[in-house]
């Protein structure tokens, strides 16, 4: 589904073209993951009192780290690539195998 026409639940008017995560021919693709991104909420800098970041929203090729604050992860279709946690600027998000917490 395109969402360029639309507002996300939080307001926000895409001004890109986006998809966003859906049950496909491939199921919920999340469980294809060998390892999963932990986020620290305390880390995040939009719980720090920065009004902006979404840098893990901006970078998921997946569509699935939600444009809010602190950001949630929809682990049913996360794949596990790590470009999340390699682009946030806190720090906030760690890589860790999919069967560990
Ligand atoms: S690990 Fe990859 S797919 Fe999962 S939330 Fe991070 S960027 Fe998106
Ligand atoms: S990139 Fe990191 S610091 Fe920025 S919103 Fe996402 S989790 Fe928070």
């Amino acid at each position: 589904m395109s969402g360029c026409e639309k507002e996300d639940p939080w307001g926000h008017i895409p001004l890109c073209s986006m998809s966003r995560a859906i049950v496909g021919e491939g199921g919920k693709t999340g469980s294809w993951r060998i390892q999963k991104p932990i986020l620290d909420q305390g880390k995040c800098v939009l719980m720090r009192g920065k009004a902006h970041c979404h840098l893990c929203w901006l970078y998921c090729p997946e569509g699935v780290m939600s444009r809010q604050t602190p950001p949630v992860i929809d682990y049913d279709y996360c794949k596990g690539c790590g470009i999340c946690a390699q682009e946030c600027v806190g720090k906030a998000i760690r890589m860790v195998h999919e069967h560990e917490d």
